[in-house]
């Protein structure tokens, strides 16, 4: 890992080699050569901070020792004031947004969305965002679908990582604004043993209501970051449809930011299916292009990891490399950013 990057070395070099040493046309002497006097430009360096895996983890943790974080629980309560004093920490501007949402079957559940701001005044925003809440039931795992799981990658690893990103915000301020979005209530859809409810837009309902009712007025960001199962042992990021529809250049530059780092072994040059996650209602309801960053199999029936929404998603499989190459990518791509004299 390298933590101060210097592209522009190579290309400034090869530019004043070339017009330092190119022949006289003039002349039609090829040796004779001239030799002008521009001066180099001055290297340009971005100083990208290192992300702190063991942080990362942590902030997990703290998460999962909540238990499963359910809307309608004492759990999702506990976690929400966690979260809050977690962005008020490291945030400029903390927002909370508190409704009662209808989940499939009709009932109404309480959510709560955490929005931490960095750089307030900023024009040129760039949105991070991930779910915090914990599905009720580990419906994909033949023992017991009905039982209760602890959520430790499906809500609480993505969490982690924008957490341990907040800090090395405040520590150094990047060129953009950055909002810090912790969605509730995406996990509810109907599950897999009810069979009558209807699917459609029954997942990602805080960040529906985050979409119809942002933080600030007319709220759009230059684009969009969602982290979703991001730090399981061993993931693997394919380019998601969703993400390559309506965002494809910053999907292409995640990946290469990643690329530039090491971790082309996690972020895949392969398309996969489109999810029906946060994302898609951001790019659909709010407008601002967002991609979804999010483990995917190739090898499972459902196309997602093997422990999506089973008891084995635990701090088992939270790995802090996977953590690391995906917070150390998302921090490159955000201090790689210029800001709004670009706009
Ligand atoms: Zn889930």
């Amino acid at each position: 890992m390298k933590p101060v990057v210097k592209i522009f070395i190579a290309l400034i070099f090869i530019g004043s080699f070339a017009s330092q040493f190119s022949s006289c046309s003039s002349c039609n002497n090829p040796n004779h050569v001239i030799v002008d006097t521009i001066k180099p430009k001055p290297v340009v360096t971005v100083h990208v901070p290192d992300f702190d895996a063991d942080s990362s983890y942590k902030y997990c943790n703290d998460q999962v020792k909540f238990g499963p974080r359910i809307p309608g629980t004492k759990s999702q309560q506990q976690c929400a004031a966690y979260l809050e004093k977690m962005l008020n920490l490291y945030c400029d501007t903390v927002y909370v947004q508190k409704a009662n949402v209808k989940v499939y079957d009709g009932s109404e559940k309480p959510m709560i969305n955490l929005i931490g701001s960095i750089n307030p005044k900023a024009k040129k925003r760039v949105l991070l965002l991930a779910h915090w809440d914990t599905r009720p039931w580990s419906d994909r795992d033949a023992n017991g679908p009905k039982k209760q799981y602890d959520g430790a990658d499906d809500g609480g690893s993505g969490v982690g990582i924008l957490i341990e990103c907040a800090k090395q915000f405040q520590k150094q301020k990047p060129n953009v604004g950055v909002d810090i979005l912790f969605c509730d209530v995406e996990d509810y859809g109907p599950p897999e043993f009810e069979t009558k409810w209807d699917e459609k837009d029954q997942y990602a309902l805080g960040t529906q209501y985050w979409a119809k009712n942002p933080h600030t007025t007319n709220y759009r960001a230059f684009y969009g970051i969602l982290l979703d199962m991001t730090g399981a042992v061993n993931a693997r990021f394919p380019k998601e449809a969703f993400s390559m529809r309506y965002a494809p250049s910053v999907v292409n530059e995640f990946w290469n930011h990643a690329q530039s780092l090491g971790f082309g072994n996690y972020f895949v040059n392969e398309s996969a299916g489109a999810i029906t996650d946060d994302h898609y209602y951001v790019n659909t309801i709010n407008g601002t292009p967002t991609i979804d960053i999010i483990n995917l199999s190739a090898e499972t029936k459902t196309g997602f990891a093997p422990h999506w929404h089973t008891q084995t998603d635990n701090m088992d499989l939270i790995d802090r490399t996977t953590m690391k190459a995906v917070g150390q990518t998302l921090l490159q791509m955000i201090y790689y950013e210029p800001g709004d004299e670009n706009l």
